[in-house]
C-alpha cells in the first residue's frame, strides 16, 4: 500500500460551492467572485493525453512532453489540464496521481 498522494488545491465558488480545478474569478455558474479553499483527493484519472511537440514560448525546450487532461478529485472530481511526469504513454482511464503545482502547473504521474 503506497501512501496517498498531496491533497489537490481546487476552489469552490463560496455561494453555490461549485468547484474549480483551475483558478477562476467569476463563478460560471451563479457569477459570484468569492472562492474558498477546498482541497481534493489527489487521486484522479487519464480523460485524454496529447504529446506537445512545438510548445509556446515560456515552455520552449521542454519539448517533447506529455499534456494530459485529468479527473481528479474523486466523486467532487474537477477536469484540469495537467503535466505527466515521467512520459509514460498514459491513456484514457489511466490512474494518476497528484505531484505539485510548479510554475502554475499541475503535474501527475501514473500511479
Ligand atoms: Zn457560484
Amino acid at each position: 500500500m503506497s501512501e496517498s498522494p498531496p491533497s489537490f488545491p481546487a476552489q469552490r465558488c463560496a455561494d453555490c460551492g461549485l468547484r474549480y480545478g483551475h483558478g477562476a474569478h467569476v463563478c460560471r455558474q451563479c457569477g459570484s467572485e468569492a472562492f474558498e479553499d477546498a482541497p481534493l483527493s489527489g487521486e484522479g484519472t487519464v480523460y485524454a493525453r496529447t504529446t506537445i511537440r512545438i510548445p509556446g514560448s515560456d515552455q520552449q525546450g521542454e519539448e517533447p512532453f506529455e499534456v494530459a487532461v485529468v479527473d481528479v478529485g474523486g466523486a467532487e472530481s474537477v477536469r484540469v489540464t495537467a503535466r505527466i511526469e515521467e512520459n509514460p504513454g498514459l491513456g484514457p482511464d489511466d490512474p494518476v496521481e497528484f505531484v505539485e503545482r510548479r510554475n502554475g502547473v499541475f503535474y501527475f504521474r501514473a500511479v
